[in-house]
């Protein structure tokens, strides 16, 4: 059941008390709000007194064009992100998803074959060929792999050796170093855990003890921060409540402290999401704080929380959607952080996902969406655990499943 949303409800400017109040004690972190405040501001207040008719879109060609340009060339300002060149794939294959945008079947092959090069020949993936394998780029190469599903991208990953790859980076407390001899931090868990369940490499003891240490790094405030007594952040607490999903294990935490937290991360104003508390705004959390709350809403579920909403996730969809239309698109294609800053692959990834997530409550049969602006806006659905398309996740694990688990204590690499 599509519900399309044509009326903005950008009285929000109107609202005193949802702006900022500095009590008359004026810091650094508090003018940079009012000043995001007052950007967002002229954007919310140009559409509420603009002639006519006015409908958000989503201008999906363009974004469409920026996103396959980078498949093929980057300009020079891209070569600080070349230990990223994995994530680069990821966060391309799945946008163009996302928009509905079929890959050419030669381009999918051809960041098969370059994923293929970024593989160490001991297991894992590179930030790019010949670099040292690395527990990030592994996992956006796994889910640029999967989000292609073909064969070819499923042969690439050397499951044997990502196994042996994997237990090399375990520590005795449970969680995993980044790299080898790298740090320690949630992301590293579930990079881990996600990329050893799409693959059907997980073993009964490659994940003792990481879920009881990613509880630990639940902070006081009820997010999770990158390591016990560390502040709690949305990317961290992304991927803490995600690995604990895929180990079966959300109720070591504190679910309800999670979810204050995350619930007044949506900042009241502009409508997008803030990373931690006294943070700016950033497009980039609203897939890495809303999309926790598809996770939340499921454990809650299960658990015949009466609280729970049945219509909606527990955050506000449209408030989200506008900000992501009105003050989070280039009019160049892709998409930003917040007005004023430069497109890049990755917000342009992050922010889709986002607005996904807001377009879409429930899963399977019982899809629900909820479209602001045009009814063209509307994005395919995101899977909220390993964020590449639902029907993706499931190939990928019905393919794998019919491979036998790589057992370490040999040196067989499938
Ligand atoms: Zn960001």
């Amino acid at each position: 059941m599509a519900e399309s949303r044509t009326a903005l409800r950008c009285t929000r400017e109107t609202h005193a008390a949802e702006r900022l109040r500095e009590d008359s004690l004026p810091t650094e972190t508090s003018a940079e709000q009012k000043k995001v405040e007052s950007s967002v501001a002229v954007i919310f207040n140009a559409v509420k007194h603009s002639r006519g008719p006015f409908q958000l879109v989503l201008e999906r060609d363009l974004h469409a064009h920026y996103l396959r340009k980078g498949l093929q060339h980057l300009s020079d300002s891209y070569e600080c992100l070349d230990a990223s060149r994995p994530w680069l794939c990821y966060w391309i294959v799945h946008s163009l998803m996302l928009l509905d945008e079929p890959l050419p079947v030669s381009v999918a092959s051809g960041v098969c074959q370059f994923l293929a090069h970024c593989q160490d020949p001991n297991g894992g993936f590179g930030g790019g060929p010949g670099q040292q394998p690395h527990l990030a780029p592994t996992y956006a190469a796994v889910n640029a792999l999967c989000s292609i599903g073909t064969e070819e991208a499923y042969n690439v990953i050397n499951r044997g050796k990502l196994q042996k790859f994997l237990f090399s980076l375990k520590q005795p407390d449970g969680s995993f170093n980044m790299h080898g001899g790298g740090e320690v931090d949630v992301r590293s868990a579930y990079c881990a855990a996600s990329v050893a369940s799409l693959t059907n490499i997980m073993t009964s003891n490659l994940f003792d003890g990481t879920a009881e240490w990613i509880a630990r790094c639940q902070f006081w405030e009820g997010g999770i921060g990158g390591v016990p007594g560390m502040e709690a952040h949305g990317g961290y607490t992304f991927c803490g409540l995600a690995a604990l999903v895929i180990l079966k294990r959300v109720h070591l935490l504190d679910l309800k402290s999670l979810l204050r937290w995350v619930a007044f991360r949506q900042m009241k104003f502009e409508g997008g999401f803030q990373g931690r508390c006294n943070k700016l705004v950033d497009g980039c959390y609203s897939f890495w704080q809303a999309g926790l709350m598809p996770l939340l809403h499921r454990t809650l579920h299960a658990e015949g929380d009466p609280a729970l909403s049945l219509t909606n996730w527990m955050f506000d969809q449209q408030a989200l959607q506008e900000y992501i239309l009105l003050c989070c698109q280039s009019p160049t294609g892709g998409l930003l952080d917040k007005p004023g800053k430069s497109k890049d692959f990755y917000h342009t990834c992050y922010c889709l996902s986002g607005l996904s997530i807001a377009q879409h409550y429930g899963s399977g049969e019982m899809l629900q969406e909820t479209v602001v602006g045009s009814p063209d806006n509307l994005l395919k659905p995101t899977h909220p655990v390993y964020n590449i398309g639902p029907d993706k996740v499931a190939r990928a694990i019905m393919y794998f499943m019919r491979k036998d688990i790589p057992d370490v204590t040999n040196s067989s690499t499938d």
